[in-house]
């Protein structure tokens, strides 16, 4: 995980007029206008009025590249998926123009060159690089433009007598499919071939015809994988369109940057908006959104696949859908763990593949991961007991266990541990809820032995304390085998009775460690 400075503070929002829809990055600047009948019949001032319209639908968005996400000021949110889209397109010239520059440097004056053509994201075709900008022409009165070539009328043949000229004749035919260059795709370039007399045999008609049709699909399908796939870095437009959705309904007031992009998500900070009714809205959010990339849920589908609460859900789904069970995985769980008054990030609402949660730090500083403070050995010992406890209440109160936790995934602050990142969290009585029980004492023990923690049990105590099973293996591949035949055991009486245990525990609860 890569962590990104945070914007900076966010700007109030000022009083504005009803029809302006908010900014997400900022309160735009208004000037409103009074003018008189005269005013209103003035050519000059409709011109006026006109460019400060088309200013405001293409604001400029250049420093949208280079900061952490997108500030801004003066931008009509009131095309959101314009603006997104334009933004998208923004990132991906700057991404063209750093490959262009790379390309040049690698190959300097050598005769033989390489080409980054292919990792580029805009299309050539979509392409305005300042390489080849030519000035907007008006075609209508292009002075170098000749009439279009005469062809044979629908009969086939013109003239009469001997001097009869066919369809089949070689320049008219030449002509006819030079002509025929016009019905290609907009964006295929045929250069001024029409303007001059140019004839082109069949042959090379054919072969330029079917290299535009397929410069057309591709160029479409380009389209569409930048449109559906997140962008590795930041996020993809419709991801891009809920965030500025949710300011727009004023439920966020700023999102101010990146917090944080894992694998598998980006965090963002937001400062809460308005509340409404039925919703307090935290002063600050954390804001994840589930990336759609699909080769990184691949490894992790067996935490929900197994998942008898996802199970028949899952095997209908496309993978975008998947990833929203992620989302909504992780919403259920902190659910059930505020309920049973774990610190853990409250959650205040699910939209799609991007939860809104209450943020853990304070002033857009995140609290630090465990595994990045250094605390007194008070505080160590503090900081292991509470551990104990959210994990014995996880599994008995909540009835789920982490399965991905470590000092990666515990923030410390105000005093305490908060655990995060439960979208892989699932019930003890899961396939394999066990073994990742196992996995999650076996870091916690290690981290707090190698901490100096001298009361720290090891990974099977642990895992006993918590579970409140007993089991008596002295080595851990003894251990292991245990956990493993318990599973079996369970998933053989999903076979027979169709149900799972409640629970794995058959003595009574699991004793609460205290301090
Ligand atoms: P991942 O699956 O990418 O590890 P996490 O939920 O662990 O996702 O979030 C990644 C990072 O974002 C965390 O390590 C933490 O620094 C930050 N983060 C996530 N949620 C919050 C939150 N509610 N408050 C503060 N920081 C958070
Ligand atoms: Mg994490």
């Amino acid at each position: 995980m890569d962590s990104v400075g945070v914007a900076a503070a966010a700007p109030d929002a000022g009083p504005g007029p009803a029809w302006q829809s908010k900014c997400p990055w900022g309160a735009p600047n208004t000037t409103s206008i009074s003018c008189s009948l005269a005013d209103v019949m003035s050519e000059q001032l409709a011109k006026e009025l006109q460019l400060e319209e088309e200013n405001a639908a293409f604001p400029e968005v250049v420093a949208a590249a280079e900061g952490p996400f997108i500030t801004g000021e003066n931008i009509d949110t009131s095309s959101d998926l314009m603006l997104a889209q334009m933004l998208q397109m923004e990132f991906d010239k700057e991404y063209d123009a750093q490959l262009r520059r790379e390309e040049k440097k690698i190959n300097g004056d050598s005769k033989v060159s390489i080409s980054f053509e292919n990792y580029r994201k805009v299309h050539p075709y979509d392409s305005d690089s300042s390489e080849d900008e030519v000035d907007w022409q008006d075609t209508r009165h292009d002075p170098y433009r000749a009439d279009k070539p005469t062809t044979t009328p629908r009969r086939g043949f013109i003239g009469k007598g001997k001097d009869i000229t066919t369809k089949h004749d070689e320049v008219v035919c030449g002509r006819k499919n030079t002509a025929r260059m016009e019905n290609f795709a907009p964006e295929f370039q045929v250069g001024d071939g029409i303007g001059m007399d140019l004839k082109l045999s069949n042959q090379v008609f054919n072969a330029l015809k079917q290299h535009a049709y397929s410069e057309e699909r591709r160029s479409a399908r380009l389209h569409e994988k930048k449109e559906h796939s997140t962008a590795e870095k930041a996020v993809d437009p419709k991801t891009r369109l809920l965030l500025y959705k949710m300011v727009n309904s004023g439920m966020l007031e700023t999102i101010t940057g990146c917090i944080s992009t894992g694998k598998e998500s980006v965090v963002f900070h937001a400062y809460g908006g308005n509340a409404t009714e039925e919703k307090v809205i935290p002063p600050e959010c954390a804001i994840k959104v589930f990336k759609t990339t699909l080769n990184e849920f691949k490894n992790r589908d067996k935490y929900i696949k197994d998942d008898y609460r996802f199970k028949d859900r899952f095997s209908k789904l496309n993978p975008r859908k998947i990833i929203r069970m992620w989302a909504e995985k992780e919403m259920h769980n902190l659910t059930r763990m505020q309920n049973a008054g774990i610190p853990c990030p409250q959650v205040v609402i699910l939209k799609k593949h991007v939860l809104v949660m209450s943020f853990i730090g304070q002033d857009q500083v995140p609290a630090p991961k465990l595994k990045d403070v250094t605390l007194s050995s008070e505080d160590m010992k503090k900081a292991y007991y509470q551990i104990l406890n959210m994990m014995q209440q996880l599994y008995k109160e909540c009835n789920l266990v982490h399965a991905d936790l470590s000092e990666y995934n515990m923030l410390w602050h105000d005093g305490k541990v908060w655990l995060i990142d439960v979208s892989q969290s699932v019930e003890p009585t899961h396939p394999h809820g066990l073994e990742f029980l196992f996995r999650d004492c076996r870091n916690v023990s290690q981290f707090f032995q190698k901490g100096g923690v001298a009361e720290a049990l090891n990974e099977r105590e642990l895992f006993n304390a918590v579970s409140g099973l007993n089991i008596t293996a002295d080595n851990e591949v003894d251990f292991q085998a245990e956990i493993e035949a318990l599973e079996k055991m369970n998933e053989d009486h999903v076979q027979n009775h169709g149900k799972k245990l409640s629970t794995f525990s058959s003595d009574g609860d699991p004793p609460i460690y205290d301090e």
